[in-house]
């Protein structure tokens, strides 16, 4: 069974065709097309750039992706699309796309969530995903984490940010300290080279009292412009390696330290994590440190995986198919709302 998988809800547009057979899943094209460049100079995402540049690439994109997996239209069996959450005229480029290739190849439609899409790319890297496991989730616009039961429909949140994601506050700082946008991969990069005790940033929502499983970054993005405006102010100059590797210290501990708290509190034996935050190197060592310690199997797919693409959302598709369930109707539509739990509409 051949699944195609279209991603369009933010900036990059994707296009995944896995195929699903007796023995799991086989990723045979990921293709992604990104608008990122368009963007740079306005330090965010534009909608309406990204609207128009997915409407450009989508077609190339398309052939790209049935090139590199040498098939043809005709061999697709099912499609999957973004249809939520997102930017609601970028996510309309591919949920349009996608309806009318389902009509013209007359094969079923399955409207899927790209939160859950994040998580059914580590499928593609390791294989099905035991029951139950608890998602990190962190984005450019997501954190949270998550109990799957089942990735065709038993997702549930059970924390998220109260405020930025994580990758927002990655792309703030880098403003901040003068790295460009998208700030993770800059970041990253510096902290290599800095000290991540040089300063004592607070890592929010830890007291006695705060939500267990929720996230604050906003305090710490806050923290950070203080500190280097502090610094300006006094003529010195700003040690970005150290405030990169002290900011990225301060997210990859708390973001590691609920997610094992949470997976040791429920009983959760397998942490999966993803979305674009995820290709971080800081975060991905002290999880697999705190997740040894507890016992826990840590699965984090490779970076390529992590940032949005069409082949996550072509594995979340296979699941559907797989799990037989009732495709999505031809009249429907993008929400940008859509809640992590709606897996598919
Ligand atoms: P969402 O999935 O919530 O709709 P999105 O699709 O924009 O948001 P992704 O493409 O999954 O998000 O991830 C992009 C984010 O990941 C950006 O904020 C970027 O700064 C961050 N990011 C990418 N690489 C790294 C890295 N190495 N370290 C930290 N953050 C990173
Ligand atoms: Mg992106
Ligand atoms: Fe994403």
């Amino acid at each position: 069974t051949i699944i195609l998988g279209i991603e369009s809800s933010c900036d990059e547009t994707g296009v995944g065709i896995v195929r699903l057979g007796a023995d799991g899943l086989e990723l045979l094209a990921d293709e992604v097309a990104s608008s990122v460049e368009q963007h740079v100079r306005f330090g965010g995402v534009v909608p309406e750039v990204a609207s128009r540049a997915h409407l450009e690439a989508m077609v190339p994109t398309m052939r790209r992706a049935f090139d590199t997996a040498g098939l043809a239209l005709s061999d697709v069996d099912a499609i999957a699309v973004t249809c939520g959450p997102g930017l609601a005229g970028a996510l309309l480029v591919g949920v349009s796309a996608a309806k009318a290739y389902a009509t013209a190849l007359d094969v079923p439609l399955y409207g899927v969530n790209h939160l859950a899409g994040h998580v059914a790319a580590d499928t593609l890297e390791h294989g099905p995903l035991p029951s139950p496991a608890l998602a990190l989730l962190v984005s450019g616009g997501h954190s949270q984490l998550l109990r799957v039961d089942d990735l065709a429909g038993g997702i549930t949140e059970i924390g998220s940010t109260i405020d930025d994601a994580a990758g927002e506050a990655y792309d703030k700082v880098a403003r901040v300290i003068g790295l460009p946008y998208p700030g993770g991969p800059p970041i990253d990069q510096a902290a290599r080279r800095g000290n991540p005790s040089a300063i004592a940033f607070p890592r929010g929502l830890t007291g006695p009292r705060d939500a267990k499983y929720d996230f604050s970054f906003s305090g710490l993005k806050t923290a950070v412009a203080r500190w280097v405006e502090a610094r300006e102010r006094d003529g010195e100059e700003v040690p970005v390696d150290d405030v990169s590797a002290s900011f990225q210290e301060a997210v990859a501990d708390v973001l590691t330290a609920k997610a094992v708290r949470a997976a040791t509190d429920l009983g959760i034996g397998t942490m999966v994590i993803s979305g674009g935050v995820a290709a971080n190197s800081r975060l991905k060592e002290l999880a697999a440190e705190r997740c040894a310690a507890a016992g826990i199997e840590l699965r984090v797919p490779r970076p390529r995986l992590c940032t949005d693409n069409g082949a996550m959302m072509a594995a979340l598709g296979a699941h559907l198919v797989a799990a037989g369930v009732k495709p999505s109707s031809l009249d429907l539509s993008a929400d940008p709302a859509l809640p992590v739990s709606t897996v598919w509409v």
